[in-house]
């Protein structure tokens, strides 16, 4: 392996060792700038997904599409949107699990079918979708990509209901797995959640207009009031009669997921109608007394440990202060000096501020360890640049097992925490100290109930059945060893 490939893996490394949100989704009914509106709602959802976005909106006749790689910002221009004319449109953000990296995964899809046009954006995961496609594909069905939420539309195009908003919920009913989505058709917009609430959806207020975004923060950006969230089993059907709700889909037991608190949402969100910042924050305080350090200074692990690192200073009195520096236009490839630079894969993102570093004992906070390689990276960089102690705090409790309801994790065996206790975890990253909030401490701390919330990647009781695929690899990870 050359030099320069040699580089892009570890830069990769230190952009990937996270848990990974796939999708954010905006949705507007009622407006004349609703491809406008639509584009700045997924700017501000563009942390759920950088690989491809799309929009398509209604002239009350037609639907239009637009679809393109990359950043929204990048890909969308005054003419593109000028190219989707209409008062409704639904728009999404796309990081990838399941379904390839290309254009031909990019959500919004749209077809033509018995009940006239009908475009779809998805948030989340259907696992048993791919034996509902194979099926399909005997019997000569054809589909444009490799996305499980192709098959809700090809049961909505088949359905012998009277119309799509009838359709929908038939669909829906026997679709397993986590699922916030939009529809739009010429004249309605159509919103679902799956009835465990898994991904968010909220819905908000412009106006006459009424709009439904992943998070509240595409709310703030333009103007538009946070009303309520979309309840888990929830349908809701905007049309020029207003908006209408139901609940068609059987009840279950709650499972939202809680990592949304933890490091998904962006701070200025509400997530199931409660502040990240504030969950952030409490977090940050709980693991001050449940894990508190002799140190000098707190220091987050930017961005995401920012407000629990806030919380453990208040808490402890321990002093706050930007150790770690943040690059944010670290993009996938760079070329390194043909010498070798120490920790250079790390610092390209991430630099100390010696300053504020050299010779004291450091606490620093982090909201997860994935694979545990970044972690020790950015150990090393502390301590080479004068850390007296390195102390690592981490604002929820080790992640051991995979997620299989929309969120990107590597498997089983990549999770450190799967493989090693804590205190080899700690002798891995090389910090003087390692502690974990714990469950009731993170759960506590979203103020949500544990009866209504998803904590399966820290302690493996998934609230749903999983893939057959899913359960050969768990068992397979669970033999004893012999
Ligand atoms: S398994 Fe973890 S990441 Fe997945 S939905 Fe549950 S809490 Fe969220």
């Amino acid at each position: 392996m050359g030099k320069i490939q040699e580089r892009e893996e570890n830069l990769s490394e230190v952009v990937l060792d996270k848990f990974r949100e796939e999708c954010g989704v905006f949705g507007i009914y009622g407006h004349p700038e609703a491809a406008r509106l639509t584009y700045l709602g997924l700017y501000a959802l563009q942390h759920r997904g950088q690989e491809s976005c799309g929009i398509v909106a209604s002239d009350g006749s037609d639907l239009r599409l637009e679809r393109a790689m990359g950043h929204v910002a990048e890909a969308f221009d005054g003419s593109r949107l000028d190219r989707l004319p209409g008062a409704s449109a639904i728009g999404h953000v796309r990081y990838s699990t399941a379904g390839e990296v290309s254009i031909r995964e990019a959500q919004p899809f749209l077809v033509t079918c018995q009940h006239g046009q009908i475009a779809v954006c998805h948030n989340g995961n259907l696992p048993f979708a791919r034996e509902e496609r194979r099926k399909l594909e005997r019997q000569g069905a054809i589909f444009s990509a490799t996305s499980d939420t192709e098959v809700v539309l090809h049961g909505v195009a088949r359905s012998q209901a009277s119309s799509v908003r009838e359709a929908i919920p038939e669909v829906l009913r026997k679709t397993e797995g986590a699922f916030s989505m939009l529809f739009l058709t010429a004249n309605e917009l159509i919103a679902a959640r799956d009835p465990r609430g898994f991904r968010p959806l909220a819905l908000g207020r412009l106006g006459d207009a009424w709009v439904l975004a992943s998070e509240t923060c595409a709310f703030d950006l333009i103007d538009a009031k946070y009303v309520r969230d979309v309840e888990p089993g929830e349908m809701i059907v905007v049309d020029e009669e207003g908006l209408r709700s139901s609940h068609p889909l059987p009840v279950e037991k709650h499972s939202m997921c809680l990592f949304e608190h933890v490091y998904f949402a962006r701070p200025d969100s509400l997530i199931y109608g409660h502040s990240v910042n504030e969950s952030r924050h409490k977090m940050g305080k709980r693991l001050a007394i449940e894990q508190p350090a002799d140190a000098d200074i707190v220091v987050p692990v930017p961005d995401s440990g920012t407000a629990a690192s806030i919380g453990y200073s208040a808490q402890s009195g321990i002093s706050f202060r930007f150790g770690l520096v943040r690059n944010h236009y670290v993009g996938r490839t760079f070329i390194e000096p043909k010498q070798s630079i120490r920790s250079f894969g790390v610092r390209i993102k991430l630099n100390p501020v010696r300053d504020l570093i050299e010779g004291r004992r450091v606490v620093l906070i982090d909201d997860s360890i994935v694979r545990g390689t970044t972690s020790k990276k950015i150990v090393r960089m502390v301590r080479e640049a004068g850390a007296e102690e390195v102390h690592v705090r981490i604002s929820c409790p080790p992640t051991i097992s995979p997620c299989y309801y929309g969120i990107d994790t590597p498997n089983k065996a990549d999770l450190i925490a799967a493989r090693m206790s804590v205190e080899e975890i700690r002798k891995f990253i090389e910090a003087d100290s390692l502690g974990y909030l714990s469950l009731e401490g993170m759960i506590e701390a979203t103020g949500i109930s544990p009866d209504s919330a998803c904590v399966a990647c820290w302690n493996e009781k998934y609230p749903t059945r999983i893939t057959r695929e899913a359960e050969t690899m768990w068992e397979r990870e669970h033999e004893p060893v012999t």
